[in-house]
């Protein structure tokens, strides 16, 4: 089975936090976007001997993809169907931000066969979406999950932030029990990124006061945000399967287990990466160097390189520690030499051959996925 990975780089505004491949770009560029976006699943299929193959999830990420014009998107949808075989029951996803779902724009979706819907909520708290530069208001997330169930799509998904501007515990108690209060079966609880690829990380490393940055919760906060929410979604049903995610039974993300669990899928669309029989490659991520070469009928990705056996063990662990459920331990590997202090330290559990983070673990992921890194041997 094969997972398909779609990215919409367009958004409406730029958020502050944001670190990912996306910009205001003119509505005038969507349509030709959404044409090679459909070329370059058929060039990508017949280049990587995928053509007839049976794909079991589809994701839409980006980005909005929920502001592409309809027949953008039908378009998309028709390559699809020319190029694979869909699975009866494919997981079909799109990320959608609150406020640009209308009845219009459900009725189109459903029509094309998506069933689940991630809404990037963030917050219930205007004065937090309005620091970051969010255009919706709170209620848009509710209303919108009204309007999606009405249209027959129920698989819904609320991203949460701790650490946005301006949150307190007493906010983020609010936001996360609301969140709570809508029923949705999954929920994504992110900490805030801080990191020079976003405005508002690169104000936070500076010390400046842009972006609201002086209003960032201290890390402490953060952590106790994230964990509290741990503990409420827990106690309500939404059991953790991974670091940032939350699902009642049965509606864990088929897409993003794939990802953890090291399937192959094909990424279509600027900066989309894919992992492809032990190869990974990317798209560029900047407009020009993705659609020039489609408008010539080529590929924009970077060549690929097969993965090493140390590269794919590094992932084995490094991925699939992100899961609650954790791995194999695999004796032989090198990574067995750096259990024993891990689970000394409170921060892996070992049941069996099982490894997992601990919930410690899980706050320290950074650092104890860093120990199943293998040194690099210079020849
Ligand atoms: S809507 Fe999402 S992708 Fe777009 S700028 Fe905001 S965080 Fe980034």
């Amino acid at each position: 089975m094969l997972g398909l990975y779609l990215a919409v780089p367009f958004c409406r505004s730029k958020c502050s936090y944001c670190n990912f491949a996306s910009q205001v770009y003119p509505v005038a560029v969507y349509r030709e976007y959404c044409e090679l976006l459909a070329r370059e699943i058929e060039l990508a299929a017949a280049a990587d001997g995928l053509e007839g193959a049976a794909v079991d999830t589809i994701y839409w990420g980006g980005g909005t993809p929920t502001l592409l014009p309809a027949d953008g998107f039908a378009g998309v949808i028709a390559a699809i169907q020319r190029t694979f075989q869909l699975a009866p029951d494919c997981e079909h996803t799109v990320e959608a931000a609150p406020g640009t779902l209308n009845a219009e724009r459900l009725d189109l979706l459903a029509a094309c066969g998506v069933n689940r819907l991630s809404l990037g909520a963030q917050s219930y708290h205007d004065a937090e979406l309005r620091a970051v530069g969010r255009l919706h208001r709170a209620e848009a997330s509710d209303s919108d999950i009204t309007r999606a169930r009405a249209t027959g799509i129920r698989n819904l998904n609320l991203d949460l932030i701790a650490g946005l501007p301006h949150q307190t515990a007493e906010s983020w108690r609010i936001s996360v029990e609301r969140a709570l209060d809508t029923g949705v079966p999954h929920l994504s609880v992110y900490m805030l990124e801080v990191d020079d690829d976003s405005r508002l990380g690169h104000e936070l490393l500076a010390g400046g006061e842009r972006y609201h940055a002086h209003f960032v919760p201290d890390d402490d906060l953060i952590a106790d945000n994230y964990e509290w929410a741990c503990d409420q979604l827990t106690a309500a049903g939404v059991q953790q399967y991974e670091i940032s995610n939350f699902a009642r039974p049965g509606f864990a993300s088929r897409h993003n287990e794939g990802y953890w669990l090291r399937q192959p899928y094909l990424g279509c669309g600027l900066d989309a990466h894919s992992f492809i029989a032990n190869r990974r490659f990317a798209n560029p991520d900047t407009l020009t160097a993705y659609c020039e070469p489609l408008r010539a009928g080529r590929l924009p990705r970077t060549p690929a390189t097969a993965l090493t056996d140390a590269a794919a063990r590094e992932e084995y662990y490094f991925l699939g520690l992100r899961r609650t459920a954790g791995v194999a331990l695999r004796e032989d590997d090198p990574q067995a030499a750096a259990v024993p202090a891990l689970v000394a330290s409170g921060l892996l559990r070992r049941t069996g051959s099982n490894i997992a983070l601990t919930a410690r673990g899980r706050m320290l992921s950074n650092r104890v996925l860093a120990e199943f890194l293998e040194p690099v041997v210079v020849p």
